[in-house]
Order: C-alpha cells, then structure tokens, then sequence
C-alpha cells in the first residue's frame, strides 16, 4: 500500500542521493523488477539472484506464485492445480537438472482416454484406439495399412487439419480432433496453424503415454512448493496482488524482465493479441476414484472438453477425490496464444517494439505469444539469463 502511494506522487525514485541542488541520482533498490512470478518470472529471479547477485523485485498481479502451474490443497486437503492439469516432462537433461535443485521428484506418466462413439478409447490415436473403436484386432503392421487405406495424402501441409486427415483420414479427423479444437479454439482446425494439433502423434504400436520425452515426473511435493524454493533467496523480495503498473514509478529498478502479456505492456498499441482462455470449474467428490483415467477428454459430447482427476497426478491417497472442468472462452486470463497467421502477423509488430525497448526484457508463453510448454519456458528463461549475463560480462559490470 505504500509503494502504491509513493507511486501516485512519483517522487520516491528521486528522494535518494540527492547531492547538490539540481543534481539528483537515482539510487537503485533493485537492479531487476521482475513482472509475473511464474516459470518465466522464477527463473530469471533464481538465476539473477544466485549466480549474478543481483537484487531481484518479482511482481506478480495474482495472490500467488507459480504463474498458471499453482497448486494448492484444497479445503478437502486434496491438492488440485488452480489452472487446470499441469504434468512435467522434457527431453531437456539441462532444464530437469536445473529443476532438479529445488524438487525431489515422482516418476510419473500421463496416460489420456476420449470418449468417442460412447467408448474410453486412448487418445493420441494408437493400435488399441482402432481395434477398440471398430471391434477389429488388427497388429501394427495392418493397422498401417488401415491409416494408409483411409488417409488423404496433400501435398503441402499447412494447418492442423491438414496433420490429421493426411495421416489418418477424415473420419478419425471428426471423431477426434475436429470438434474438440472447435471448442478449444473456437476455431475450425483448417484455421490453425499445423503446429498446434502436430503437438499429438498418431501411433502404430500400443504405446498409450500422451507424452514419449525422456524425463517425465511431478513435483513431488507440488509445483508452489518448488517456485517456493526458486524464490527463497535474501536477494529476491516477492510482492504479491500487485500489477507492476502500480509500483513501477515509486520503486526504481534498473531493468525489467516481463512476462505478462506483450500487447498489454504497450497498451494494446497495435490492437488486442487474442490469447484463448478458460474457465475452471472444480469439485470434490465423496468417494476415492471419479473415473478411469488421469484424464478424459469429450471432443463431441459436453461444453467442456476434459475433465482431470489430480490424484492420478500426484499420487495422493485420500478417500475423497477432486477434479477439474475446462471450459473454452474467448475471454477471461490469458492462457493460451492463438497460432494462426494473422496473429503471427500483429505479434511480430509487437516483438519489433519488444526489441527496441532497451532495459525490457520478454520471456514466457504470453510474452513472446508462443505456445510453449512448462519446460520450453525454463529453457527459454534460461537462454534470456545467458544473454544477459554475457552482456554484462562484456560491459564489465558487475
Ligand atoms: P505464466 O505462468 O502465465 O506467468 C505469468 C505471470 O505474470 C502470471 O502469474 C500473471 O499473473 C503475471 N502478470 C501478468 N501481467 C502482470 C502485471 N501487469 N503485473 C503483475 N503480474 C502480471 N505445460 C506443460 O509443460 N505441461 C502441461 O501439462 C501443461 N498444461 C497446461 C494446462 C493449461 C490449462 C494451461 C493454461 C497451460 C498448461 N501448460 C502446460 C503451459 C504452462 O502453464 C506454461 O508453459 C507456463 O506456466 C508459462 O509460464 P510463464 O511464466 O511464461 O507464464
Ligand atoms: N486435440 C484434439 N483432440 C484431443 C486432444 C487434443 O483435437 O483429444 C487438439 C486440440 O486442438 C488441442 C491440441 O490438440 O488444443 C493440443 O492438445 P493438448 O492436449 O496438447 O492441449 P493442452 O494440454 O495444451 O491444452
């Protein structure tokens, strides 16, 4: 409340160090002011902190950290993630090692059915979804041949319909993807950029884990226990329920990491980047298991479009269970950038001006608008850190 007030008189910046009349420096409280307190956020902090000795202010707007990874216990003691189901894994040794300083971790791998044509089917598409789905019981080798007899081969593949009728055909393209991305984007998928759908594979074998990479594990005790850990450090101060904008005058920082959204940092000077949102609806169930699966999603049946049941995430045993609604909306938090080109387009405006704000740093999935997971952000933020520590180096500050 205070920083608010000196903000509002915009005089505190220039209070100290005052030496003769008409000459005033700026002394620095911070040599960062850190916008946002999730992945990007932390570990830009952790880093600057501990291995530059930099004095580090992290903002965040919400009344926590871990950005949209929050967990927390909920009022049944189950632990739930705020934001809907967040599950860790990379192929990156670097990014689990330096995760691996302040988690220990369970081994844990993501397992996904869809409810199609009134069956649980494992969705990405493998042997068992086929057989299942069509009462065949078909090996890999003619299941093969199954996809090649139905796919529609094109020449050039440009949007997310064009990666799942090329290889499967059009109708496991309407059972499985084109509603469901429908809801989620409000967008058909021939309105898509490839990569978005391109995110889930199509499989020969019965390999049913939703991801293949080579580390694949949870937090073991939870995701804000770890950014707990990033942030505690007697050169990182936390201040919380506060947008930047409210400090920014009365607490001078000598540079800015930003993670928020990009348009919104140059007041949507260009017009509104859409980011897609979502809409969670959370509930506690008397009994210890509400479905089959970690994860069930409804491409054609329901307004939401998967349901999570977390203990499956993280191995919690309770007698009661939690799990979480998603409903897509065009308004709402910033969760996800849109990928198609049009937006590519305005964002690279944005990222012009990005560039030629000396002192501001960009960094995360709403920052530099891409559709990033958890681990692509930490490698991200850790290159950011690299530049600018080398920087620093070659300028010979400290
Ligand atoms: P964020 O976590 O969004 O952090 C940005 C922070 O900045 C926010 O806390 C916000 O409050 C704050 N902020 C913004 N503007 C201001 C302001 N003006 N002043 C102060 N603070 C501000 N990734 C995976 O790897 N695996 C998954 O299973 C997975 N599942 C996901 C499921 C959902 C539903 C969603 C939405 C995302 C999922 N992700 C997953 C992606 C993951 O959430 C992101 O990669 C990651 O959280 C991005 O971190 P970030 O720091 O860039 O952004
Ligand atoms: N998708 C789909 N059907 C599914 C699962 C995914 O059509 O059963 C599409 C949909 O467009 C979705 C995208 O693939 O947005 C990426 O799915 P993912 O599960 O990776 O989404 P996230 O967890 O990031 O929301």
């Amino acid at each position: 409340a205070m920083a608010a007030k000196n903000s509002t008189n915009g005089k505190a910046g220039q209070a100290a160090g005052t030496q003769a009349p008409g000459t005033v420096t700026r002394e620095f409280l911070f040599d960062y002011l850190i916008v946002g307190a999730g992945f990007s956020g932390s570990v830009l902090a952790d880093r600057l902190a501990r291995q530059s000795g930099k004095k580090v202010l992290v903002v965040d707007k919400r009344s926590h950290i871990a950005g949209n990874a929050y967990d927390h216990y909920d009022n049944s003691g189950v632990l739930v993630h705020k934001y809907g189901p967040h599950i860790f894994h990379t192929n990156s040794r670097e990014v689990f090692e330096y995760l691996s300083q302040f988690t220990e971790w369970r081994s844990y791998e993501h397992r996904v059915l869809a409810s199609v044509d009134g069956q649980l089917v494992p969705i990405p598409i493998n042997l068992d979804t086929i057989n299942k789905l069509y009462g065949m019981n078909l090996t890999s080798f003619q299941v093969e041949d199954f996809f090649r007899s139905v796919a529609e081969p094109q020449e050039y593949i440009r949007t997310s319909e064009d990666v799942v009728v090329s290889k499967v055909g059009r109708e496991l393209y309407e059972k499985f993807f084109r509603n469901y991305t429908r809801k989620q984007w409000g967008l058909d998928p021939s309105e898509l950029d490839k990569s978005v759908i391109a995110r889930i594979p199509t499989r020969t074998n019965r390999d049913d884990r939703y991801f293949t990479d080579t580390y694949q594990a949870m937090p073991l005790h939870g995701f804000t226990r770890m950014f707990e850990n990033m942030l505690s450090h007697p050169n990182i101060k936390v201040m919380l329920n506060t947008d930047y904008r409210e400090i920014q005058k009365g607490i001078p920082c000598r540079e800015i990491i930003y993670s928020g959204p990009v348009d919104e940092f140059f007041d949507n000077r260009y017009g509104k980047l859409p980011y897609r949102s979502l809409e969670f609806k959370h509930e506690t169930h008397n009994q210890s298991v509400f479905q089959a699966a970690p994860v069930v999603n409804y491409p054609n049946e329901q307004l939401y479009t998967r349901i999570t049941e977390f203990k499956y995430l993280t191995g919690q045993e309770h007698n009661k269970t939690s799990i979480v609604y998603e409903f897509p909306r065009a308004e709402g938090d910033p969760y996800y950038p849109v990928p198609r080109p049009e937006n590519a387009e305005l964002y690279k405006k944005y990222k012009e001006l990005a560039d030629n704000t000396p002192g501001v740093h960009f960094v995360g999935r709403l920052a530099t608008y891409k559709y990033y997971n958890m681990d692509q952000v930490v490698a991200q933020a850790l290159t950011v850190y690299n530049s600018i520590s080398a920087k620093q180096k070659s300028a010979g500050m400290r």
